[in-house]
């Protein structure tokens, strides 16, 4: 009954859940070691929790379908004006907003090879074409990516830092990018994992706004704000843009408890720079257990990393067998990789540990 771009389309393929791991084991979900959808292990701020509650006693309401106190506080926060600024139901809502309000059958979208799945979900899912780029050593091919734009290119979708790849550009080669890109084409800058960053690599390009009017920078409160079970991220960009995507918007995109929630966690400086420093610490325990089992991997700028291990597939099967979820990334064209999320110490251990055993196994 569909048209032949939804017959193309393959499917999405999420971390498999712990209560479905847990209940297919007989096990509680406690003893369970989810590290594969790049959550934030310390789980959620407690102010964003409180805000939470707060706002049940409202849930018989609609949303505010304008966010209007999310949006003062993004505004704050970046130093934004209110037409700037865009909510979705996670980050991938923001991502598919922009291809729903400038794709269509007979235009394309570009992005490179390994680059975040749901780029060409939503672009396939418009009829446009997806342009996929191949990579260079894993990240972004920016002059190849550059030399695929064509006159029917609406947007190019570049994540920084990628996933599942964990690849990082420096700031002054995307904007040398940026400023070779045709106006009419729309580059949707996904910094899902910018939070993660230290200091000096952090992304500067909310201060470029002004000199590019086709940015879309896109962010996520479902990493280091810990709130990726209630869906809100938001997208950043010239105010026309940003009129043409709440265009295609669902009114109440957001429910009340996310905003709520986002509210808290976007002022919770203090939680998610604690987010980032756990995932410093265990994003080298994870690299040095790796070395000392020899396994190769690259190097990670995201709360995950993705490393190299012969018959991946066979190994993350193992490590399910050991109540271990990680991901596996064939899909991405990654079929010798699986990527493990960083998580508390003692996961990470864990994770390690049970490696070594299936490695040691195949010896
Ligand atoms: N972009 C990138 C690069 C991601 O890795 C993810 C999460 N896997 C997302 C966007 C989407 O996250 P969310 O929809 O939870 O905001």
């Amino acid at each position: 009954l569909a048209p032949s771009n939804i017959h193309a389309i393959a499917p999405y393929q999420p971390g498999k859940p712990i209560t479905e791991l847990a209940r297919e084991m007989g096990l509680k979900p406690e003893a369970i070691v989810k590290l594969a959808s790049n959550e934030n292990p310390l789980g959620v701020s407690p102010k964003a929790y409180e805000a939470m509650q707060d706002a049940l006693e409202d849930i018989a309401r609609y949303p505010d379908g304008n966010g209007f106190a999310l949006r003062d506080c993004v505004c704050r926060k970046f130093g934004l004006q209110p037409a700037q600024v865009v909510f979705g139901n996670g980050s991938n809502d923001v991502l598919e907003l922009a291809a729903r309000a400038f794709l269509a059958p007979g235009l394309e979208a570009v992005y490179s090879q390994h680059a975040f799945a749901v780029y060409a979900l939503v672009t396939q899912a418009t009829g446009a074409v997806g342009i996929s780029v191949p990579a260079r050593d894993f990240g972004h091919d920016l002059d190849a990516m550059l030399a695929a734009i064509t006159d029917k290119t609406r947007i190019v979708f570049i994540a920084n830092p990628n996933n599942p790849t964990g690849t990082l550009l420096e700031k002054q080669v995307l904007h040398a990018f940026l400023q070779g890109v045709p106006k009419t084409v729309l580059v949707v800058l996904d910094e899902a994992y910018d939070e993660y960053l230290s200091s000096e690599l952090k992304s500067e390009a909310l201060s470029w706004l002004e000199e590019f009017d086709n940015l879309l920078v896109s962010r996520t409160l479902s990493k280091a704000y810990g709130l990726a079970g209630l869906r809100v991220g938001f997208g950043v960009g010239s105010a026309p843009v940003i009129d043409l995507m709440n265009r295609v918007r669902q009114p109440f995109n957001v429910n009340s408890v996310a905003q709520a929630a986002a509210v808290a966690a976007l002022e919770d400086d203090e939680f998610v720079e604690r987010s980032r420093a756990l995932n410093q610490a265990g994003m080298a325990q994870i690299t040095q257990g790796l070395d000392q089992l020899g396994l190769g991997y690259i190097p990670s700028y995201g709360n995950f990393v993705s490393f190299h291990v012969p018959m991946a597939g066979d190994v993350y099967q193992q490590l399910l067998k050991n109540g271990v979820i990680v991901r596996p990334v064939a899909a991405y064209e990654m079929p010798d990789y699986l990527r493990v999320s960083i998580g508390l110490y003692a996961e990470n251990a864990r994770f390690l540990e049970v490696l070594e055993l299936i490695l040691k196994a195949r010896s």
